[in-house]
């Protein structure tokens, strides 16, 4: 069997094709292409489909679709999509539209959903039981894996941690869903970003505020250097985000039980920095059970969306 993972960005559209082994036969990185609206853009995805069927015409293939939003994974409708600019759709059937161009009918989902199941088959080769993966970017999404499957939840939004709440939805900072208080808004790299420019306001000779001086439309890394340079500010601000999604992790700890979590994304390419203290939260819960043997990992795979659409369509027509 084939699999096809198309992981759907606001910007790239990334298509792979692997084997039922795991090894990648295949990667494409296109440009998400609005001119043609999205009635075209599904067009290119379901000819490249086309392609790979005519050049495994023994195999069966597979398709496995992560898009960015709340998606009706029954249905395979992308229902809300505030980060995809096309004008020309609302509710827009991914499953229906691609089914009829390929043959293929197509298993969607949330992108970080279908990224929790690349996490579990290619960091953690199937192993734990239990395990939530957190996509830290500028958006914070999540997956779940509950009892070895991949848990979507009863409408397909299963995983959207970074709208849990950790602080007051009538004061805390806004997030991009529109809410105030979400975890996102702490530390996704927009809520990172406004304690950068807070603090170099009350810190104007610290280190971090001359690199944003040089650097204004600065990527979060810039962080990552000021803190190697031991600048208190930047530690300071990698500190309290750890300290956020400590805050975060533990509820979602408490309320899942789970074994493993794996943190993957840009973001957690700064986990040497933000890790401490958020362990830190997570060993002084009242409630120890749940975090005494809770395995934390990071990984930044940039493929893992991608990989894990394409293996979540093959794990599905196998196990059909
Ligand atoms: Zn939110």
């Amino acid at each position: 069997m084939i699999g096809v993972g198309v992981d759907i960005g606001g910007t790239f559209v990334k298509l792979y094709v692997m084997d039922e082994r795991g090894d990648i036969l295949r990667k494409e990185k296109i440009e998400t292409n609005y001119a043609q609206g999205a009635e075209g853009f599904l067009k290119q995805i379901a000819a490249f489909i086309n392609t790979i069927k005519d050049q495994y015409p023994q195999q069966n293939v597979a398709v496995g679709v992560g898009a960015p939003g709340d998606v009706d994974n029954q249905s395979g409708v992308l229902r809300y999509n505030p980060n995809l600019k096309f004008k020309d759709v609302d509710d827009w059937p991914i499953a229906d539209m691609l089914e009829k161009q390929t043959g293929i009918r197509p298993y969607v989902a949330n992108d970080a959903t279908l990224a929790a199941w690349g996490v579990y088959e290619r960091v953690l080769n199937r192993q734990g039981t239990n395990v939530l993966a957190i996509t830290l970017g500028t958006g914070v999404g999540g997956g779940l894996i509950l009892n070895k499957e991949l848990f979507q939840g009863s409408n397909g939004t299963a995983g959207e941690v970074g709208h849990t709440k950790i602080a007051s939805t009538k004061t805390g900072p806004q997030c991009g869903c529109g809410a105030r208080g979400c975890l996102e808004a702490f530390v996704g790299t927009i809520g990172i970003k406004r304690r950068v420019m807070e603090g170099i306001l009350e810190h104007p000779q610290s280190i971090l505020a001359q690199m944003v001086q040089k650097e204004p439309n600065f990527k979060i890394e810039l962080v990552s250097r000021a803190a190697e340079q031991n600048c208190p500010l930047a530690l300071k601000i990698w500190n309290d985000t750890g300290f956020f999604l400590g805050v975060g992790v533990a509820n979602l700890c408490l309320t899942l039980d789970v074994d493993t979590i794996v943190l993957t994304g840009g973001v957690s390419g700064a986990s040497k920095y933000f890790l401490p203290a958020m362990e830190n939260v997570l060993h002084h819960q009242q409630i120890q059970t749940p975090f005494k043997k809770l395995k934390l990992l990071t990984s930044q795979d940039p493929n893992i969306g991608g990989v894990g659409a394409a293996m979540y369509a093959i794990y599905r027509e196998q196990h059909k």
